[in-house]
């Protein structure tokens, strides 16, 4: 696909005006970071921080801008403060040090190594795969720790049936959960499960900040980030400021799911995180009753979509009842089941990808982080 010029982008974010100096962003140098490609942009908006909360609907004007040109995929918008320390652009941070320019501080550097697991939309098993892969990873006999990093949605208290308040000893750092052998963080162990997540875009690239940056996870072999589903900018931050060892994406066999599976992997492309290969989830539905095995969709899109876009294909996990139940249950079925034929797949695929991580595939463009 062709990419979508600068010009037609900045022609598009001048019908934009800055509500309190009355002229439009860019005229008022306010667009940095401008990048586009395959049909994916990302910009930064920069703002004086106390202004960040006001200038929201600034930002999502911009992205519906932009996202209306004609070929345009996906929309990155970043509202930043020039001198905020995480202030992160999506064309600088997310490269590394070249001859001394400086980049902001990594979050969860301590952590052995940083696997994000995304998918381009909701509603693909991108959490209950998180969970199973961590608790394979951690049956392995690695330290393994979890971070739900859904603001908005957070799923592992009801994956993992947690219903625990996170400990606190100082006031200001967070003592992660324990369960299954898993060290686990969400928002949603804080935050009543009714109450409805109603921030602002700042706001949420604080709460993630915190909860990667306040969490007291110790000595961590591997640590799961279960990402937003999507391609936004809580992704974006989670991209730029941690040391990720790579990124997996997980889709459903469905064309229109790998299209998204598609804006997924090139928004890690975009920011230079390794993506160690795809999933695909509800491969095939493996019968309860006599363990015969369907195609219900076309079986093998993501294995194709793989080879098309250059990326390892992990393997597939079927569509299980077994596997529902218990992830809608707290009882994810590697824990509750480890041997069990439908915990099979993460196993499998655990393997492959520790085996990817700690031979060093997520070295080329994360040179700080040593996998032991
Ligand atoms: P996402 O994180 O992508 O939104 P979830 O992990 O919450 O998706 O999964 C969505 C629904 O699909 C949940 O009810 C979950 O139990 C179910 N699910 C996920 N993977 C499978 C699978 N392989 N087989 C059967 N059900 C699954």
């Amino acid at each position: 696909m062709a990419d979508i010029s600068n010009a037609q982008i900045l022609d598009a974010l001048r019908t934009i005006q800055d509500p309190d100096r009355g002229q439009d962003i860019v005229s008022l140098n306010m667009v940095t970071g401008l990048v586009s490609k395959s049909g994916n942009v990302g910009f930064t908006i920069e703002v004086d921080a106390d202004r960040g909360p006001k200038m929201e609907p600034v930002r999502k004007a911009a992205e519906v801008a932009v996202m209306a040109i004609p070929g345009v995929l996906s929309v990155t918008v970043v509202l930043t403060a020039p001198t905020a320390t995480a202030a992160a652009t999506p064309a600088k941070p997310a490269a590394q040090p070249q001859g001394g320019q400086q980049t902001p501080v990594k979050l969860l550097a301590d952590v052995g190594a940083v696997i994000a697991v995304a998918s381009g939309k909701g509603g693909v098993g991108k959490s209950t795969t998180a969970v199973n892969l961590a608790l394979a990873l951690s049956q392995k006999g690695l330290k393994t720790a979890i971070l739900d990093a859904d603001i908005y949605g957070p799923s592992l208290p009801m994956m993992l049936g947690i219903t625990e308040k996170p400990d606190s000893p100082d006031g200001k750092r967070l003592m992660p959960i324990k369960k299954y052998g898993l060290k686990c963080m969400s928002i949603g162990f804080m935050v009543a499960a009714d109450t409805p997540m109603i921030w602002r875009g700042p706001m949420v690239m604080g709460a993630l900040e915190q909860m990667m940056g306040d969490v007291e996870w110790g000595e961590t072999d591997v640590l799961i980030i279960d990402m937003p589903p999507g391609t936004g900018d809580a992704q974006l931050t989670i991209a730029q400021r941690v040391a990720l060892a790579g990124s997996v994406i997980v889709s459903t066999p469905q064309d229109l799911a790998l299209l998204d599976a598609r804006k997924g992997l090139n928004m890690f492309k975009r920011v230079e995180v390794p993506v160690l290969g795809i999933i695909e989830n509800m491969s095939y539905f493996l019968c309860p009753h006599c363990g015969e095995r369907s195609e219900i969709f076309t079986h093998g899109g993501a294995k194709n979509a793989a080879a098309q876009m250059g990326v390892d294909f992990l393997g597939e996990i079927p569509l299980e009842m077994a596997i529902r139940e218990g992830s809608d249950n707290g009882l994810p079925i590697v824990a509750t089941a480890p041997d069990s034929p439908q915990a099979k797949p993460y196993h499998v695929i655990a393997d492959a990808l520790w085996a990817k991580v700690s031979s060093g595939a997520g070295q080329p463009v994360a040179p700080e982080i040593i996998v032991e």
